[in-house]
């Protein structure tokens, strides 16, 4: 990190959180690419913007205590990071896994901060959830728990966080492991406890105040990005073969849209391993696969044998299997494409990565895509097409009234293209053309800083 300012504060960062290694790993990404644009604006350093944005405004840890199906009371532990809401209400996901911990949230709440400036609609940064395990009983490890613990975890969950959240203050959506059931049992206790009905969650339900194409928006947001930066390069996504991994939310639309774009979708992926199929999968493939996830709640492993040409890979990931690869998609989880990943990804044609999921890509994976000068599109740029549905959610919510699909649908491709846009012109005024993670960067940093800025310290 060469701008002295920007590593004083990450080595602050350092001192102060030194066990906190993915919020670490977002924050160095962010402050090193900053160097153009603090030098050119001392007022930054003069009102501690950067000391002030890496320190959450408020974070909330509390108990959730709730009864399984055997009786027993159990004890989770739940979140909420309400990182910075300088541009609008806090926004950003809830994640139940029993990966999460305040490093990981952390992370994502700093990178939500970013990810919501660039979509150009006023809303802040933040990220909460809990060590719940939706997918382990805790009475019987391996089996997922029943829809009535879930309901009753989340009730529990939202019997604390309703106090710190509301319409205008913060307003949580689905990530990991928090889809529509989830999101209708936190909304209706919500509801319960407060007496109102109002948009203070996204993800909802179509029947009570949904957006009409917010499942789809972040795979389908992510592609259209995609597309954005192929045309700079006068290109389509005709013909392309396109490795994505993951096979839930965000994997599955990315896969479903990309198809119907004319590419050939040859991975998807989860925790029991990789789907591989040479000819690539079609509609009604990743239409099985929505239903396995979403409905039946099962892996990819019991439907392999019936998905045509398929063959199957008993775990890791799925960026080194396949002999072409044209543009990838990782769309599971934080750091799941590794330095090697990206070195076969290279050298087996990859030419475009955009991130579906949240910092997919390891700092060495990053380091070989910009290198190589491939089209590389971070996750805070390439998956803000969820969260900006989420702010299409709320105004639609705040108007009593429901947009059409395809209103939505283009105001979402109007919005990807937007944030393409500004971050492909920022990196190019502070001399990186073509670095999108630059672009991305400075083009999400300079309207919260400049907010900052103007609301006084
Ligand atoms: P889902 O829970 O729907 O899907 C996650 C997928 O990743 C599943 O296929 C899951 O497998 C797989 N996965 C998770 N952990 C592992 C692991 N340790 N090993 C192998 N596979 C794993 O989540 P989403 O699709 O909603 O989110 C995916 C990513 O996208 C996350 O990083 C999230 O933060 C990010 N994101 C999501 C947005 C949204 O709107 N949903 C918006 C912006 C970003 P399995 O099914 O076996 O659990």
């Amino acid at each position: 990190m060469k701008n002295k300012y920007a590593k004083k504060v990450m080595d602050q960062v350092r001192a102060k959180d030194p066990n906190q290694p993915e919020f670490l790993q977002a924050v160095e990404e962010v402050l090193s690419t900053l160097g153009p644009v603090l030098e050119a604006n001392p007022q930054y350093e003069e009102n501690a913007i950067l000391e002030r944005m890496v320190e959450p405004e408020r974070t909330i840890t509390f108990r959730v205590p709730w009864v399984d199906d055997k009786g027993v009371v159990r004890v989770n532990r739940g979140y909420r990071v309400q990182f910075n809401s300088a541009i609008g209400p806090y926004k950003g996901g809830l994640r139940f896994d029993p990966s999460v911990n305040l490093s990981v949230l952390k992370f994502l709440g700093f990178e939500q901060v970013f990810k919501n400036s660039l979509t150009t609609l006023p809303m802040g940064g933040g990220k909460g959830g809990s060590d719940f395990d939706p997918k382990n009983s805790p009475h019987t490890p391996g089996k997922r728990c029943s829809d009535g613990e879930v309901m009753r975890f989340c009730q529990s969950f939202m019997s604390e966080l309703y106090r710190h959240i509301g319409p205008d203050t913060d307003v949580p959506a689905g990530d990991m492991n928090v889809g529509g059931r989830e999101i209708g049992y936190l909304f209706g206790q919500y509801r319960k406890l407060t007496n109102e009905w109002t948009g203070v969650l996204t993800g909802k339900g179509i029947s009570y105040g949904g957006s009409l194409m917010r499942p789809e928006a972040t795979g389908y947001g992510a592609v259209y990005f995609a597309g954005n930066m192929l045309a700079t390069r006068k290109q389509s996504f005709k013909g392309k073969i396109c490795a994505v991994s993951g096979s839930g939310n965000v994997a599955s639309f990315a896969a479903q849209k990309l198809i119907t774009l004319g590419a050939k979708v040859v991975t998807l992926s989860d925790r029991s391993g990789s789907l591989y199929v040479k000819n690539g999968l079609t509609t009604k493939d990743v239409a099985e696969v929505i239903a396995l996830k979403t409905v039946r709640r099962g892996e990819l492993s019991e439907i392999a044998a019936s998905v045509k040409g398929a063959k199957f890979y008993a775990g890791g990931n799925p960026w080194q299997i396949a002999a072409r690869v044209d543009c990838a998609f990782p769309c599971s989880r934080q750091n799941e494409l590794n330095g090697a990943d990206a070195e076969y990804l290279l050298k087996h044609g990859c030419k475009l990565v955009a991130e579906g999921a949240n910092m997919p890509s390891t700092p060495e994976a990053i380091a070989s895509f910009v290198e190589a000068k491939i089209l590389y599109a971070p996750g805070k740029a390439s998956n803000a097409g969820g969260v900006a549905t989420s702010g299409l959610e709320m105004s639609q919510n705040s108007e009593r009234l429901s947009w059409s699909a395809k209103t939505v649908d283009d105001k979402l491709r109007e919005i990807m293209a937007a944030i393409h846009d500004n971050a492909y012109e920022a990196a190019a005024k502070f001399g990186q053309r073509g670095n999108y993670v630059a672009g991305a960067n400075i083009a999400g940093f300079l309207k919260v800083a400049d907010a900052m800025v103007a609301q006084g310290v």
